[in-house]
């Protein structure tokens, strides 16, 4: 999809939001919510989205929300180092297919770095083991302050 285009409310993230996937939650509030990447390119790979938006990408959200959202942004990042101890936390996000992107509402993530531990590849790596997911949502969510 390109950066042009309209929200479409059957993606995945939207349906996470309706409870009508399941997600490994690491924290949530009026919002945002905070949940376990399940095809994980690190340990701890946390997502960070907006929970009342129709912005697909950077460019479509409204700057207020923006403001707010990378406060919170921050906020799980810090969670991320406390509990995981990473060396590096690279935060990215992607706009449109062709950077990257491949689930069109707005979206941070969080990608612990360890020395010596090659990061994998974007959206193409293996599915992550649930339970080991629900476990690390744990320790992160219990670092959230
Ligand atoms: P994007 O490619 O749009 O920047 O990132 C989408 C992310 O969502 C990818 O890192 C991908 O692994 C993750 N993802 C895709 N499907 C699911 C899913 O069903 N549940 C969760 N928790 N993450 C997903």
């Amino acid at each position: 999809m390109s950066l042009d285009g309209t929200y479409d409310d059957g993606n995945i993230f939207a349906k996470i939001l309706r409870g009508d996937m399941p997600a490994a939650r690491v924290f949530e509030d009026e919002h945002v919510l905070a949940f376990m990447d399940v095809f994980p390119q690190a340990r701890g790979h946390t997502l960070v989205i907006p929970k009342h938006s129709t912005a697909r990408n950077l460019l479509d959200e409204d700057p207020a929300v923006l403001a707010e959202l990378i406060k919170d942004v921050q906020r799980v990042a810090r969670a991320v180092r406390a509990a995981l101890k990473p060396d590096g936390l690279v935060v990215t996000q992607f706009n449109g297919a062709l950077a990257g992107q491949t689930v069109y509402h707005l979206h941070f993530h969080i990608i612990p770095r360890w020395e010596g531990v090659p990061v994998g590849r974007h959206a193409s790596g293996g599915m992550a083991d649930p339970a080991e997911l629900k476990v690390l949502a744990a320790q992160i969510a219990a670092q959230i302050s």
